[in-house]
């Protein structure tokens, strides 16, 4: 599989999502969200500005505004999804204007670089450490020559978010692109990543090192070889986030088939459906245990404490009830060891190790490691030599949310 930034982004926000899109592809028609289509009309239309000036013609902002009215109006079609309530197609399309005439009116007359490439294809080979290649593709939205030794990749976002100055420095796409723009270019010692949200009219900048480089390609690598191994395994879990609003593939998936199964049926029968009951009489039972719960274990709590009194007090061990029956009172010491990477924790580790009681003390611990494995901390090859060793179950859980 070729991979990109928007896929290996895909996989992160959701596996099953990715496996919807790239492999199992359900014949389901994959909605576009209005955002998105606002994005590719704005990015066209800017690329028509940059574009004519090449050939020397430097459009009118009315000639921008026409061209990307008409391209709107030609490309809008019903499989666009506006997912927000409360705003129109409309509405979408002033916005696209407004990022449209704040940009024109910021760089007007244009003339902040040479361009070198727009909508600028980029393939990248990366090499893992055994030379294995992993190939990528992207697309620089413009690629600008400041000085023979200094170019620009600039990033058109159209998106209500602008990023903190803390999130440019974590984002990998444009950082990507970098390694790329150097091998084409081997003059060239300094590239800048310049991210224009359109929205706030903000311009953030970055550049990144070869060290940093060097360590984006190698997390790149693991990302992918992650997606290969759920590739083999089949292994592609489910992540709920606000992204599965904008998700075509949510009428079947796992997380949301049965809420679309549910919307389909009159209201009489949606309360007779299975599910729907088992629901209702879970949420009851567990309300009636809390209720339980909460006026016996006060109680349970204070007879706890009589009985160890009393214990002491006795100096009973083992306190005896009717019938026969009895209760072993007894206290453990809990000891709260230093907190992990404090000095006095590693102190504390030191004297374990160097004492060889290390093995006796530290345990693999089955909750952590089924932890490490959900939240993809064991890189994809490690983890696969681990599983030689392992055997799996599963343990169902419930996870119950309510709207009241
Ligand atoms: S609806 Fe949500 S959880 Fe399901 S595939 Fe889409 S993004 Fe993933």
């Amino acid at each position: 599989m070729r991979y990109s930034h928007s896929r290996i982004e895909l996989y992160k926000n959701c596996p099953k999502a990715f496996s919807y899109k790239y492999i199992e592809k359900p014949k389901i028609e994959e909605k576009k969200g209005i955002e998105a289509f606002l994005g590719s009309m704005v990015h066209k239309a800017l690329e028509k500005l940059y574009t004519d000036l090449r050939f020397s013609r430097l459009d009118t902002l009315d000639d921008i505004l026409d061209y990307y009215t008409s391209e709107w109006d030609s490309n809008f079609d019903l499989t666009i999804e506006i997912v927000r309530e409360g705003y129109s197609k409309e509405n979408y399309k002033e916005m696209g204007k407004r990022f449209i005439t704040d940009y024109y009116k910021k760089y007007y007359p244009f003339d902040q670089g040479k361009t070198i490439g727009l909508e600028m294809e980029i393939n990248l080979r990366l090499l893992d450490e055994s030379s294995n290649p992993y190939d990528l593709l992207g697309y620089i939205d413009r690629l600008t020559m400041v000085s023979e030794d200094f170019f620009e990749i600039h990033d058109y976002k159209t998106n209500s978010h602008t990023k903190t100055q803390e999130e440019i420095e974590k984002d990998w796409q444009l950082a990507l692109y970098t390694i790329a723009v150097k091998r084409m270019y081997p003059s060239v010692k300094k590239v800048e990543l310049v991210w224009h949200f359109l929205d706030s009219g903000l311009e953030m900048r970055t550049t990144k090192s070869d060290k940093e480089l060097e360590l984006l390609g190698r997390e790149v690598i693991a990302s992918i070889k992650q997606i290969e191994r759920s590739i083999k395994t089949g292994d592609f879990p489910t992540k709920e986030s606000s992204l599965c609003n904008w998700c075509s593939f949510k009428e079947i998936c796992p997380l949301k088939s049965h809420l679309f199964m549910l919307k389909k049926l009159p209201e009489n029968e949606y309360l007779n459906e299975e599910g729907v009951r088992l629901v209702q009489r879970y949420l009851e039972l567990t309300k009636q245990k809390k209720e339980l719960s909460d006026t016996i274990d006060p109680e349970l709590e204070k007879v706890k404490l009589a009985l160890l009194n009393y214990a002491k007090l006795h100096n009973s061990e083992r306190v005896y009830g009717s019938f026969g029956d009895s209760i072993l009172v007894k206290e453990y010491i809990n000891y709260i060891l230093p907190e992990k990477g404090t000095r006095e924790r590693v102190v504390f580790e030191k004297i374990l190790k160097d004492n060889k009681l290390w093995d006796s003390v530290a345990e693999v611990n089955s909750f952590l490691f089924s932890k490490a494995v959900s939240e993809r901390v064991i890189d994809a090859e490690t983890l696969m030599l681990l599983e030689k060793l392992i055997s799996k179950s599963k343990t169902p859980r419930f996870y119950p949310s309510s709207k009241k």
